[in-house]
């Protein structure tokens, strides 16, 4: 039985975790970099181990340290959070061999679906629906140009080793394809060291819409429903919220067998999220699938009520998931907005500095995972999400409500913050009335005075 974790993360996610150990009696070791020796992961664990340096690749991507970090400090599991070292197959396996449980799938899962061509291709083979595009990586320009003429433009350019948003590139021609193919090529090999990229079509106006799994080591593989992630800047989640206010109850199901199907395909343990895109038609197109908890899973866990980190600690132990399919309750609506220290009126320019004064909302239906306070110095090191509130209530319009009540409390100052922005969008007819696709937020920037945030 596990009885004391290394959380090898930082911000709102490492306390997320040490919250949820504490409730369940397991003591726990915070890693951190220099930078961090001030954060709240630090002083609300029971022990905390300084890594390195500021920059991650100095600390919280030095998998050799954390691993050393918990051997001194005899923990029996390390949880990786989001981000970072969480969908490194080959952390993974050094966790493995070292006899310390990683918190997440088998590494032999996060490898088939961290290459995103080989995860097309093992969930098609399974019957589930991907973006029609190339078979597999393409590295040769006159191959790559064929497919995209094939599929018809535009197409879109993806590194196989994505993520984050980053290493897309859109083509609406031949001339402009040649052009992003290399710039996509060299990005990916920048960013992943790993140049190869894939082509999917790129279909118009989509929605981003995910299934959340969670999948015991007895062979249960079941899903808590979906999240409507459409609201994205540069690819970059915003927004999210559950249910989609686009499926229908017939949708719904069909994509959940082919969430719960896409999973199994990768022999899935643990929490996971299968990304499909819609389009207006409803027809519905796998993308990839993300190993580990992501940032917006509070959504599901108010709509459903069940714990994801404990069900994640519990898999982990080897526990069989205590309930079926069809004890899942899918009772509320839900809505988070994430809180970035970013300027939304110059172009989303990160704010790092001290936070002067700090008053976050509260009351009912109310829930904020963030790590900042009221002297708290936001490091310029890492990513500039400083929280995330999440509304919820019996329906969409009491989320929506409560979000903007709670938005309009909310006091962070000393920096800026995309508080404002998400009050504008909580009052856009567009987003009111659901119809926001991943095309959402150019139009909105374009049709809203920045002086409003
Ligand atoms: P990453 O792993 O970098 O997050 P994804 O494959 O999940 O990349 O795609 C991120 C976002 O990019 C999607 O939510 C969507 O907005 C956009 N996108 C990805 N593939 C397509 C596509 N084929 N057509 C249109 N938009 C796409």
């Amino acid at each position: 039985m596990i009885q004391k974790i290394l959380i090898a993360n930082r911000g709102e996610i490492a306390l997320r975790i040490i919250r949820a150990c504490r409730e369940m009696g397991i003591k726990t070791l915070s890693v951190y970099s220099e930078a961090d020796i001030q954060s709240l992961h630090v002083q609300l664990a029971d022990e905390a181990i300084c890594i390195g340096g500021p920059k991650s690749a100095d600390s919280y991507l030095r998998a050799d340290r954390i691993i050393s970090a918990a051997e001194i400090a005899d923990v029996d599991a390390i949880h990786p959070g989001y981000g970072f070292l969480s969908e490194n197959a080959k952390f993974a396996e050094q966790c493995e061999s070292c006899n310390i449980k990683f918190i997440g799938p088998k590494s032999k899962s996060i490898r088939m679906m961290g290459d995103k061509a080989v995860a097309r291709d093992t969930v098609r083979k399974a019957g589930v629906i991907t973006v029609p595009g190339s078979d597999g990586p393409i590295d040769n320009e006159t191959e790559a140009v064929k497919t995209a003429r094939k599929l018809g433009y535009p197409v879109i350019i993806k590194a196989v080793a994505g993520g984050g948003g980053r290493g897309l590139r859109i083509a609406h021609n031949d001339v402009s394809f040649a052009k992003e193919f290399h710039v996509a090529r060299n990005e990916a090999e920048k960013a992943f060291g790993n140049g190869s990229v894939y082509i999917e079509k790129y279909i118009e106006k989509p929605r981003h819409i995910e299934f959340q799994i969670l999948a015991d080591s007895h062979g249960k593989v079941l899903h808590l429903g979906e999240r409507d992630c459409s609201v994205q800047r540069r690819h970059q989640k915003l927004i999210e919220e559950s249910p989609s206010p686009f499926l229908n109850a017939d949708l719904r199901k069909k994509m959940g067998k082919a969430a719960v199907k896409a999973a199994e395909a990768a022999e899935y343990q643990n929490a996971g999220t299968i990304e499909f895109l819609v389009d207006a038609k409803g027809d519905y197109f796998f993308i990839e699938m993300n190993t580990r908890i992501q940032v917006e899973h509070p959504v599901t866990e108010e709509v459903t009520g069940i714990d994801l980190i404990k069900q994640q600690i519990n898999v982990a132990n080897g526990e069989k998931l205590g309930f079926d399919q069809g004890d899942i309750k899918f009772e509320k609506h839900a809505i988070e907005c994430r809180i970035n220290a970013e300027d939304p009126a110059r172009n989303f320019t990160p704010s790092p500095g001290t936070i002067s004064l700090y008053y976050a909302p509260g009351g009912h239906g109310v829930r904020v995972d963030s790590h900042a306070y009221s002297g708290y110095v936001i490091p310029p090191f890492y990513d500039s999400m400083i929280g995330k509130l999440i509304c919820f209530g019996s329906t969409r319009k009491v989320a929506l409500q409560r979000s903007y009540r709670a938005l309009s409390e909310y006091l962070v100052r000393g920096i800026k913050t995309t508080i404002p922005l998400h009050k504008a969008i909580m009052s856009d007819p567009v987003f009111i009335e659901g119809k926001a696709t991943t095309a959402y937020m150019e139009d909105f920037m374009s049709r809203t005075p920045t002086d409003l945030f």
